[in-house]
């Protein structure tokens, strides 16, 4: 099953997931607000875009989600979108197969603005301030902050965002909305990928 397909199954079924992962975004909201406020950081906008940073996401959740809100966009932004996410996909194809890597703006930022910002990918909502994972084999593995935050707020990080809670409440949403929708394969796609499913 393709994850179009599975876009079709799932309709019906998986509006409680959704409700819950609003329920989740929610929570890392406040969170990195508390971590971002006592870092005394705050995103303006740069140079260095995350917006152009080819993240690949994992979850069916995400690219549902990103489904519904993309199906609410006028014809006009839709219609835009689509034609970025293609140019998108063949600019990375052809700088992947020159060896090249390649920073390109995702296709639902227009004019610095995300088009599906309340829809966004769970990494869109976490990028920026230090982090750090609890692994269960690995042990604690510490990410930095981007750029801008390490520019703007100099000296050493005294506080992360610690994303474990986060990631295991996403873990087991997920899984459940995968055994409701019988899809047990995996998923690694670019918001560019996820719009040219829609
Ligand atoms: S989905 Fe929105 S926030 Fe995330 S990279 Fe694309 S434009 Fe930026």
């Amino acid at each position: 099953m393709n994850p179009k397909e599975i876009l079709d199954r799932c309709s019906e079924t998986c509006a409680d997931a959704l409700a819950r992962l609003v329920s989740l975004f929610d929570a890392m909201e406040t969170a990195y607000g508390e971590v971002a406020d006592a870092s005394g950081f705050r995103c303006t906008g740069c140079e260095e875009n995350c917006c152009k940073t080819r993240f690949h996401h994992h979850t069916l959740l995400e690219l549902i989600f990103l489904c519904r809100g993309f199906a609410d966009l006028s014809d006009t932004d839709r219609a835009g979108a689509v034609q970025r996410a293609t140019a998108a996909v063949a600019a990375t194809a052809a700088a992947e197969a020159e060896g090249r890597s390649v920073r390109i703006w995702c296709p639902l930022n227009l004019d610095d603005r995300c088009l599906l910002y309340a829809s966004r990918p769970m990494i869109c909502r976490l990028h920026g301030i230090p982090h750090e994972l609890h692994h269960p084999g690995r042990g604690v593995i510490q990410g930095p902050g981007c750029d801008a935050f390490h520019q703007t707020c100099s000296g050493p990080v005294r506080i992360r965002l610690d994303r474990t809670p986060f990631y295991r409440r996403m873990a087991g949403l997920e899984a459940e909305l995968k055994a409701a929708a019988g899809f047990h394969g995996k998923i690694r796609l670019t918001v560019a990928e996820m719009i040219l499913l829609f």
